[in-house]
């Protein structure tokens, strides 16, 4: 009974998405248009109709298309670990259990929903997808599933990571995708840009404006979007389904629930079907603890308010936690947890009180990193580390009390491209950026005026 890794077979990949609007009990604020701020979809010549369709679903489960299915069979399911070494080395009487969604051929949870992007667009008739990438996880997942399902792929990424981060470049040309530095003289909004600031370093808000406007005048063309919407938390929920039956398997239930946070996918991914049981009363004591950046504390220090998902104002406008959609973060190096905002799935849930969140430096969160990396082998993405940080302050806390609770983390990815953090972490050059709090006071100043 001393199992290391708990394993599931290709026949368990689950059949369905789980859609927690089924069972909120409440329903999601509407999203707003941009420009009118009146009720909106999702625009429908940017999205397939079936992510439109899943958006504002209250359909329990949704089938996963088969040829998507066939396509998770590359990497799925994923193992569930038990952590032995890692609660030996803190000396927890914890029993801690991970989730490692890094073995996917991208290294990440990311072409979860990717994939199955792909395949709506191609089935659609679509010829081509358009999308924009920071550090290069979200494109080079979509390069990926392009690759699968015959897609064309242009990905905006923003300048300074296409500069200084070449590898997940490389990683989406390998899968046929072309990459541009963003702001690119490819539309009209990188020409206008690049026309006052040639040295522009780009921002995520340029390049979601940059691969909106590519795909919006082209019948051929999808837009495709890595986090955030409830489409894409829904399409990662093979990660919690599969989850919950590796811990059945170990004979454990979960005490806490712990991932990191940018858009809230991932993490939505793990925990939704888990917190079924809570709402359905049958676990009232489950907790769920979000981790995010101090430097980008968009739950813990925002308020939840309705703001456009983009520092262009093309995306719709989300009632969410928010910084404010002009606030820049400092460059941290978990370069998808410098979102403004998050999903409105977690945002409605942390208001409510159903779930908690935690904001963490940078060191501490490394240290955190490097005590897993020794213990259990795996290389955390800066990103997860932050889950692994929250897990450790848990831990602790069950040292001291010599409650043996069990706690289990999702580890969203590998940190094999992200070796320059570890490194600066190792030389004591890895920086605690302060809470930005006058920064986000004057961003807050930028939302809408929603309803007078
Ligand atoms: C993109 C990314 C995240 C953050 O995005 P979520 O939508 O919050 O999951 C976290 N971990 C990894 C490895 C990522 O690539």
């Amino acid at each position: 009974m001393k199992e290391t890794k708990i394993l599931l077979s290709e026949k368990e990949i689950p059949t369905q998405w789980y859609n927690i609007q089924a069972d909120l009990g409440f329903d999601l604020p509407p999203l707003l248009h941009p420009v009118t701020l009146e009720p909106t979809i999702l625009p429908p010549p940017l999205f397939p109709r079936a992510m439109n369709d899943a958006e504002f679903s209250k359909e329990r489960y949704i089938d996963i298309p088969e040829p998507v299915r066939d396509v998770y069979k590359l990497w799925r399911p994923t193992p569930m670990y038990r952590a032995r070494r890692w609660e030996k080395a803190l000396d927890t009487p914890a029993k801690i259990y991970y989730k490692y969604e890094g073995g996917s051929p991208p290294g990440s949870h990311k072409p979860n929903t990717a994939v199955a992007q792909a395949f709506y667009s191609k089935g659609e008739g679509i010829k081509r997808l358009a999308t924009e990438t920071g550090a290069g996880q979200w494109g080079s997942a979509l390069a990926f599933a392009c690759q699968l399902f015959d897609l064309e792929l242009k990905v905006y990424m923003v300048k300074i990571s296409y500069n200084q981060k070449p590898y997940r470049r490389i990683l989406m040309e390998t899968w046929g995708a072309e990459v541009v530095p963003s702001p690119s003289p490819d539309t009209p909004v990188g020409q206008q840009i690049l026309a006052q600031d040639p040295d522009n370093p780009g921002s995520l808000g340029i390049a979601i404006s940059e691969a909106v406007a590519d795909a919006g005048p082209r019948d051929d063309t999808h837009y495709s979007i890595g986090s955030v919407i409830n489409s894409v938390l829904l399409h990662q929920t093979v990660i919690g389904q599969e989850a919950k039956k590796q811990l059945e398997m170990a004979g454990d239930y979960p005490d806490i629930l712990v991932g990191c946070i940018g858009g809230g996918s991932n993490f939505s991914g793990f925990f939704l079907p888990f917190l079924k049981d809570k709402l359905d009363g049958g676990k009232p004591d489950l907790r769920v603890i979000c981790a995010e950046p101090m430097a980008c504390p968009s739950v813990t220090k925002g308020p939840y308010a309705f703001d456009w998902g983009d520092t262009a104002k093309v995306a719709p406008i989300a009632m969410m936690y928010t910084l404010g959609h002009t606030f820049i973060p400092a460059p941290i190096h978990a370069g998808g947890l410098r979102y403004h905002g998050m999903a409105p799935i977690i945002s409605a849930l942390y208001d409510r009180g159903i779930i908690e969140a935690v904001a963490l430096h940078q060191n501490p969160v490394f240290e955190a990193a490097v005590s897993f990396a020794r213990a259990e082998g795996f290389i955390p993405a800066p990103e997860p580390a932050h889950a692994i940080k929250a897990v450790v302050d848990e831990a602790l806390k069950c040292k001291e009390t010599g409650e043996e609770k069990v706690i289990a983390f999702n580890l969203s990815g590998h940190g094999h491209f992200d070796m320059g953090a570890y490194d600066e972490f190792f030389a004591g050059t890895l920086q605690d950026y302060e809470y930005p709090g006058e920064k986000i006071k004057e961003a807050l100043k930028e939302l809408p005026k929603v309803g007078g």
